[in-house]
């Protein structure tokens, strides 16, 4: 018999199964270093690039693969210590602790997107002041979407290409840059098919949650591979059961966060994390390559690095809760995570105005989930059941 429950909100909650999904589709995803080895025995170069918008595509042309730098959480990060205030974000302490121990060498380029203050600074230091073999290169966002906005990002991301010619050798011409965005953008649909249709996907969460973060290393046509296998697996016997939720900030870490849901009865409906749903960013009809990848990116979710509004914020998070059914939403933030920080205490006010209750949680990359975390998780699912 499903189980019912009346939300905060007024709506009528059923459970529907008393046991957890299996994961029925096996899949193959390489590692991250599987990933690299297999790029450079094809005489292919690595482009580590740190969080959090850069242009795929760009890279692509310049037959670069871009591997991304989400604060490894097996970093010493005493080695970064010296260089960095004590109330830097784990993002960019485990980052840089990584690099100076030695951990990008298989890179061939960094390349550190200015989307907060701390990147920034990160920026500033592998330019200026700690000497790795490899070049690093900024790349500037504009804080709105405004049409000068998008030319001021496209003359940056041309002078992106330039500097990443440098090392790649390649000068790709419009057409070959015009045609690397389509292949990135069959990756992008892809994950919003995933996304469209993940109540009929029998992976568990963090399955689910894995293929959609091998898009931070895997070429565009391993990933979709991958997440076609997915799609054409036949569906869900079954509804999924649990208590639908969303959660919200920058990245999924530890993964084991999915395992402790599903424990709990939760399952995961969405999510508006930095790492994935927040960078599906919509198709651009520009013929321009440079303004298309620009505009690509600068009218993407609404996200708190780009500036955007509260309310678009808002109003961005209401509509992925009400559409996906979601009885709450945690904010899973990384501890010192200045722009989410920022946004909170508004999101939660609105969130709560249509009888959506939310919860904070901060987290440190690298350390497991603490009883206190488990804790609070716990109490706020049971206040949902
Ligand atoms: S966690 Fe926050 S402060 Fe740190 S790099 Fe990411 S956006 Fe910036």
């Amino acid at each position: 018999m499903p189980r019912r429950g009346i939300l905060p909100n007024g709506r009528v909650w059923t459970q529907w199964r008393e046991q957890a999904v299996d994961v029925t589709i096996e899949l193959d995803i390489p590692t991250r270093k599987q990933s690299i080895e297999a790029h450079k025995t094809n005489g292919g170069r690595i482009a580590a690039v740190f969080p959090i918008h850069y242009p795929r595509a760009l890279f692509r042309a310049h037959r670069l693969l871009p591997v991304e730098v989400w604060g490894p959480p097996s970093a010493d990060v005493t080695l970064g210590d010296a260089h960095l205030q004590s109330y830097t974000c784990s993002i960019v302490r485990n980052g840089l602790a990584y690099a100076i121990a030695g951990g990008l060498d298989a890179a061939d380029l960094f390349v550190v997107p200015h989307c907060c203050d701390s990147l920034q600074g990160l920026g500033s230091l592998l330019i200026d002041f700690i000497h790795c073999r490899q070049p690093t290169f900024p790349l500037y966002l504009p804080r709105d979407h405004r049409s000068i906005d998008v030319e001021f990002f496209a003359q940056e991301i041309k002078s992106l290409s330039e500097k990443l010619a440098g090392v790649s050798g390649c000068h790709p011409s419009d057409t070959e840059v015009a045609a690397a965005i389509e292949q990135e953008q069959l990756a992008v649909v892809i994950t919003q098919t995933l996304v469209k249709q993940r109540e009929s996907i029998p992976q568990s969460d963090r399955a689910f949650h894995t293929l959609l973060r091998s898009r931070e290393y895997l070429p565009a046509e391993h990933y979709t591979a991958l997440a076609q296998t997915v799609l054409d697996a036949p569906p869900a016997a079954e509804s999924r059961w649990g208590i639908p939720l969303i959660l919200a900030g920058v990245v999924p870490e530890p993964m084991s966060l999915f395992d402790v849901l599903e424990g709990m009865g939760a399952r995961v409906v969405g999510d508006d994390f930095l790492s994935t749903e927040r960078r599906c960013y919509p198709a651009s009809a520009s013929d321009d390559p440079w303004r298309n990848m620009a505009e690509s990116i600068l009218n993407g979710p609404p996200d708190s690095t780009r500036g955007s509004t509260f309310e678009a914020r808002l109003s961005h998070l209401r509509t992925l809760a009400q559409t996906r059914s979601a009885a709450g939403v945690i904010f899973y933030q990384i501890k010192f995570c200045e722009p989410e920080q920022f946004y909170y205490p508004m999101l939660k006010q609105g969130l709560e105005a249509i009888g959506i209750p939310s919860i904070l949680l901060e987290v440190e990359l690298g350390e497991p989930l603490g009883g206190q975390v488990v804790t609070r998780l716990e109490a706020f699912v049971e206040q949902l059941s």
